[in-house]
């Protein structure tokens, strides 16, 4: 009998698929970190988590040029998560190049969310489909959310099996959270959850990883946390934060979870794709695409993208390609139906940070010549060329040769109706920043070196940064006759305002 019930378990071993022995692996391990770190209810039974925390972004993507060494923005911050009342709060103050502050907070409960600027006190409603994501930002800081989401989706557990990561052996699982593949590293002796790392492909990078590195574990309660997180993207170190104090059933005021009391409402963040084409002067087209970005450490941005058009006689100039070949693909349509099928024949950068050339591909696609400075001449070639498997856009799935014209200082486009002159004045934020000046209108485009904040309630002037001096003393110095600023975040500003801006930054 014994060796009956041997051999029925002998062939139920063998009849188990290779899928099947390794979920039943990974199944073990994760099992195994669940008890190491604690699980998610454990962690809501803390009441509330007070964190502040010093981090660092290294700007990738985003430096003076294309080879200098990546900028590195110093943040703090602090996050507030009600776990009773089921609600959140976060606050974060930073700057980006060019001495370009931020300070937000962003709140988020069940009735919704919304971000503070706190320099104007004005407030931006979050989008209700963003409000999910702020909500999982917030949770990605700590490991049990991640465990609870693979127990979730446990028919996805595969075991990848064992590697060595910084000289300490790791159990490796792979689940699916939905529509990408998360791998999950443990240390086999603490079973504590070490990184976790998805793949992706990006215009200037093919296909990379992006990891999240978890380190100096502390108990708290009946859990433990990582006090030290840092994230790397395709190797390079991208943010790092570590918390300077942790506190934990603090019953934080409901006050800090209100609107301010008599604060102007900007624009609602986080929403879907829904351009706004704003005729700024005849054949003269402002497009705003209405979406705005979540930042580094997860929160909620408050500046939108936008670029701008020009029909001339016989052809469509662009100026700026910004964020991603959806929203090319959507304006460009667009243009098509506005210019009655006129070819679009040149995209114009102005800088060659990533956000604001990150559709250059489809106007690629398009057939129109990419006008830039010398300095990204390297960095858009290989855009150009990057192959991209996973999420193959309008150039990947429709090559066109690739045409590229380079200036240094002016470049001027005009027919008998429509002038537009290329200006590349430098400055704090990028070492070759390209503005678009149309004498005619008296508009110039600029992006990050005015109006980068969306919105400031009327009648109130914000102080004016580094970036904006530098750039109302090169259109003087230049005699451009600007009245109106299109800017490449979502905002028209009128010049005289940024002059009164920069007044009241040298008053103080
Ligand atoms: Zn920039």
């Amino acid at each position: 009998l014994l060796l009956l019930a041997f051999s029925c378990s002998v062939s139920a071993q063998q009849t188990k698929s290779f899928s099947q022995r390794s979920y039943e692996r990974a199944r073990q391990v994760l099992d195994e970190a669940v008890q190491a770190t604690g699980d998610a209810k454990s962690l809501e039974a803390l009441g509330d988590i007070k964190l502040q925390y010093v981090a660092r972004a290294f700007e990738i993507g985003q430096s003076a040029n294309p080879t200098a060494p990546y900028y590195i923005t110093q943040a703090e911050g602090t996050r507030i998560l009600d776990f009773h009342g089921k609600r959140s709060y976060q606050e974060l103050s930073t700057h980006f190049l060019g001495d370009i502050p931020l300070r937000l907070k962003e709140v988020v409960t069940e009735n919704g969310g919304f971000t503070i600027e706190t320099t104007s006190n004005a407030v931006y409603p979050i989008a209700a489909a963003s409000v999910a994501g702020s909500v999982r930002a917030a949770q990605s800081f700590f490991p049990q959310y991640l465990l609870a989401n693979a127990l979730n989706r446990a028919f996805s557990l595969r075991s990848l099996g064992v590697e060595n990561y910084r000289g300490r052996r790791q159990n490796v699982i792979a689940f699916s959270p939905g529509d990408s593949l998360l791998a999950l590293y443990f240390d086999a002796k603490t079973h504590l959850l070490t990184r976790y790392e998805s793949l992706g492909d990006s215009i200037t990078f093919g296909v990379a990883s992006f990891e999240t590195v978890f380190t100096d574990y502390r108990q708290v309660g009946a859990i433990k946390i990582p006090f030290r997180l840092t994230t790397r993207f395709a190797g390079e170190m991208n943010t790092e934060l570590s918390y300077t104090s942790l506190e934990f059933n603090t019953h934080t005021e409901d006050s800090l979870f209100e609107m301010p009391k008599g604060a102007e409402l900007g624009p609602t963040t986080g929403g879907n794709l829904s351009l706004t084409v704003t005729r700024l002067a005849p054949d003269v087209y402002y497009v705003n695409n209405g979406l705005s970005a979540r930042g580094n450490f997860c929160l909620n941005n408050i500046f939108f993208y936008s670029q701008m058009f020009v029909v001339f006689k016989d052809y469509v100039l662009v100026i700026e390609p910004p964020r991603n070949d959806i929203i090319s693909q959507a304006v460009i349509a667009k243009i098509k139906e506005m210019a009655s099928g006129k070819p679009i024949k040149y995209v114009a950068l102005t800088h060659y940070h990533t956000d604001h050339l990150g559709g250059v591909r489809g106007y690629i696609a398009e057939g129109a010549t990419v006008v830039t400075t010398p300095g990204n001449k390297n960095l858009i070639e290989r855009i150009a060329s990057m192959p991209l498997p996973f999420n193959p856009d309008t150039l990947a799935r429709r090559p066109h040769p690739f045409a590229i014209e380079t200036f240094t200082d002016k470049r001027v486009f005009n027919d008998l109706e429509h002038t537009v002159e290329l200006y590349n004045i430098g400055g704090p934020h990028a070492d070759e920043m390209v503005i678009a000046y149309l004498p005619k209108e008296k508009i110039v485009f600029a992006s990050d070196i005015a109006g980068i904040f969306a919105f400031v309630p009327q009648g109130q002037i914000a102080q004016a940064n580094p970036a904006n001096v530098d750039f109302v003393q090169k259109v003087d110095k230049l005699g451009l006759k600007v009245e109106t600023i299109a800017s490449g975040h979502g905002r028209i500003e009128k010049m005289d305002d940024l002059r009164k801006a920069v007044a009241l930054r040298s008053q103080k």
